[in-house]
């Protein structure tokens, strides 16, 4: 509820003659909505930060685990600028070797959405005009999901690029990104395709593109290009 409907309504009760409400103590960690019920959100950075100062912050990080088998920690790529910020899990092998996230399998998959999507939308954009990064920055071993101390450690440095860049939308890619960002109750199947929101920006979610690489059935692809049809129109248009 807006704080326009709150007051809307208390003027309504004011009006009835109410001079006084029962307002129950709220416990901030256990409300109601997706956005509301995030993990209890850690201090963002300093005023003055830039994606720059972020990557500078990181350093040569040993805050978890997952510094001990990597190769390189992958911040993420594409424009500073972007309408959109892509969000995937953490860095597979070939990420971890170059530096970069998506650029292995499921990332070509990923370009592939974006720019194959974006044309047969009359939408001028590429994968450069966007921007990718994963909620941790170093390889999990053997590929395996992140541990929530690890995203909580690194989700702070995800935050801050995300209020740094001020997308216009941002796409969440699969279950681990989803729960960084929202902690929702709900499973992916039914979160995805729909509009839910992330410190006031607008999250659009949808299978992570290594799920879509092992799907037989085509459904699932075809959820994810609808899905991605209506967060380019939504920011372009
Ligand atoms: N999977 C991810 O979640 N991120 C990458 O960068 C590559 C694969």
């Amino acid at each position: 509820m807006t704080r326009e409907q709150v007051r809307s309504y208390l003027e309504y009760y004011r009006d009835l003659g109410f001079d006084s409400i029962y307002r129950p103590k709220i416990d901030l960690a256990v409300q109601a909505t997706t956005e509301e019920r995030a993990p209890v959100l850690p201090t963002l950075g300093p005023v003055s930060d830039t994606l720059e100062s972020i990557r500078a912050d990181i350093g040569e990080c040993k805050r978890c685990r997952l510094c001990e088998g990597r190769q390189n920690i992958v911040f993420g790529s594409g424009n500073a600028q972007a309408r959109i910020v892509f969000v995937g899990e953490g860095p597979g092998a070939d990420e971890d070797e170059q530096g970069l996230p998506f650029v292995g399998r499921a990332g070509q998959l990923l370009t592939q959405m974006i720019d194959n999507t974006a044309a047969k939308e009359g939408i001028p954009i590429h994968r450069g005009d966007v921007y990718i990064c994963n909620v941790v920055k170093c390889r999990p071993p053997e590929n395996r999901t992140p541990l929530p101390d690890e995203m909580e450690i690194c989700g702070q440095f995800l935050f801050r690029q995300l209020v740094v860049i001020q997308p216009k939308a941002i796409c969440v890619l699969g279950a681990t990104a989803m729960k960084a960002l929202l902690n929702p109750k709900e499973g992916i199947t039914k979160m995805r395709g729909k509009w839910h929101k992330w410190r006031d920006i607008p999250v659009m979610i949808t299978y992570h593109p290594s799920y879509l690489l092992r799907q037989y059935n085509q459904q699932a692809r075809r959820e994810a290009w609808e899905d991605l049809k209506k967060l380019f129109h939504f920011v372009y248009d």
